[in-house]
């Protein structure tokens, strides 16, 4: 099969690639893992919220926020490199995993226009948030991920994008000068088949669907989490290993992935429990391990998440009293569709959720014991702490009434990976020696951009810019390589 430009993946990213190339003149042909019906990995289950207060607008601390978690503690004399203009960066700069600055602005600067691109596109935004408490604004497409996947899907059918589902990547086709030609994929139907191109786009997602690679990069715990909603099993990382297995440059944090709070026993995609600051979280130990009211719930989610995946079986418990119920709007913190066990003592709850009951006993009235006076205001940092116990509870600190107790079980779940590829501003692939891939762009989560705690309500904005960056930058490419 031949066609100007291959893209892989059929999420936000690359429905993105593929309709800006088609409409840019070039013919597209897509691969996608999953059937038609479920197409859209992630995408599809998104609520796709964007930290935007508003349609024009990024967030006033979106540049600053991906800066600040762009790597470690990177050496001054390469951030003093990055002064001068990009095409001036000695290569190896270039390839360095870190989220470099023309990333950033690139990446901001771009929002605004992919937001009226999906405005021209029939879709329409509302202020809208998952939060019960926030530190930012947030507007979200209405009708989520799935509307944005069908609607830019539609609009690249009629466009005459070539969809070819249950059809998998699984390396990429070079010319003898190592510049990319091509994708073998693999269908049950019709076994390996080649796809011959002038350049490919890798939008395939992350790896939180692979086992091997959650293992391999995440760590022995990996099989305690599971991803938040069936779309991350489509996502398995092969567009990362086969960029990978030629040289590409790495970016993103390997052993780490956006976590989220979910309740196990719901199988509703993304069943989130984000009201832990109103209670306490307690192990199978039936003991404390974190304050659960150290930041907003949008703030500490994540790290949240990673504590309870390092707990015993990688649960905890959240467990509160009734007075849960006097927060106005409390449920808008809880997508759980599973009720709370209920205890009538703390020994009757410990019974049914199987812990010690000498030991949750313990630390209840510990926790009690250590509970301040103060005035509670669930809507703030209200500062209402406990005081002598080894782990404290910095706000929203209430006494747990031993005689009418709550628990939802919480774990740790996978949304996406951070581990990626490093790109130019232009969605090019790198390679390790810090030159482009000719033929090579990505989008999306096969992007490496996150390190430590994810900038929250960024992931659907970067697949849809630097998806639209990689279809109209490699059709710049075809063109220059026809005409010489
Ligand atoms: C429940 C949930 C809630 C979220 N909430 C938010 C939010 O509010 N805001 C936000 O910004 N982000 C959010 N995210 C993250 C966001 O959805 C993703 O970062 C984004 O959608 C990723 O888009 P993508 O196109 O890179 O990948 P995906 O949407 O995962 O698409 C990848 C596609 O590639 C296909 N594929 C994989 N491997 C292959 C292969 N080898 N060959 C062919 N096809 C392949 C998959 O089947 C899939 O269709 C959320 C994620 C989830 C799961």
């Amino acid at each position: 099969m031949n066609t100007d430009i291959v893209v892989v993946g059929c999420g936000v990213a690359g429905l993105s690639a593929a309709l800006s190339a088609t409409r840019k003149g070039a013919k597209v042909v897509l691969l996608e893992r999953s059937d038609k019906k479920n197409r859209g990995g992630n995408s599809r289950y998104t609520e796709a919220y964007f930290r935007m207060p508003n349609e024009t607008e990024v967030s006033e601390d979106f540049e600053e926020r991906l800066a600040l978690n762009s790597m470690g503690t990177i050496d001054p004399e390469l951030l003093k490199l990055t002064h001068q203009p990009y095409d001036e960066w000695p290569p190896i700069l270039k390839s360095y995993g870190f989220i470099d600055p023309e990333l950033i602005f690139g990446f901001s600067e771009a929002v605004p226009d992919t937001i009226a691109w999906l405005k021209e596109l029939g879709i329409k935004f509302l202020e809208a948030s998952p939060f019960l408490t926030q530190t930012t604004k947030r507007i979200a497409p209405s009708g989520g991920g799935e509307a944005l996947v069908e609607g830019i899907a539609e609009a690249a059918e009629k466009a005459g994008v070539e969809f070819h589902y249950e059809t998998t990547a699984r390396s990429l086709i070079l010319n003898d000068k190592g510049d990319v030609t091509g994708v073998r994929a693999w269908s049950h139907s019709k076994g390996c088949v080649d796809i011959h191109a002038k350049a490919v786009v890798l939008a395939s997602g992350g790896f939180q669907g692979n086992q091997e690679m959650m293992f391999k990069y995440v760590g022995p715990n990996s099989h305690l989490t599971r991803p938040v909603a069936p779309g991350g099993l489509y996502d398995k990382g092969e567009g990362i290993e086969m960029a990978i297995n030629i040289g590409a440059a790495p970016a993103g944090q390997f052993d780490a992935f956006h976590a989220e709070t979910i309740d196990p026993r719901s199988g509703k995609p993304e069943a989130t429990v984000f009201i832990f600051g109103y209670g306490i979280l307690v192990n199978k130990n039936g003991e404390r391990f974190m304050d659960e009211g150290a930041n907003l719930s949008d703030v500490i989610y994540e790290d949240v998440g990673r504590e309870i995946l390092k707990q015993p079986g990688g649960v905890a418990y959240l467990i509160h009293d009734s007075k849960i119920k006097d927060i106005p709007n409390y449920e808008k913190g809880l997508h759980t569709d599973r009720s709370p066990i209920q205890g009538k003592s703390i020994e009757d709850l410990a019974v049914k959720l199987e812990i010690d009951p000498v030991k949750l006993g313990k630390t209840i009235r510990e926790y009690n014991a250590a509970v301040q006076e103060g005035s509670f205001d669930p809507f703030r940092l209200d500062g209402k702490c406990t005081q002598g116990i080894d782990i404290p509870k910095s706000n929203w600190a209430l006494n747990i009434d031993e005689t009418n107790l709550f628990a939802t079980p919480i774990i740790c779940a996978t949304c996406f990976t951070f581990g990626g590829l490093k790109v130019t501003p232009k969605a090019e692939v790198l390679n390790l020696d810090g030159y482009v891939i000719p033929g090579l762009y990505a989008g999306g989560e096969v992007v490496g951009f996150y390190y430590g705690s994810y900038v929250g309500s960024t992931s659907v904005l970067k697949g849809l810019v630097f998806g639209r960056k990689a279809g109209e930058n490699s059709v710049d490419y075809c063109s220059k390589i026809e005409t010489g």
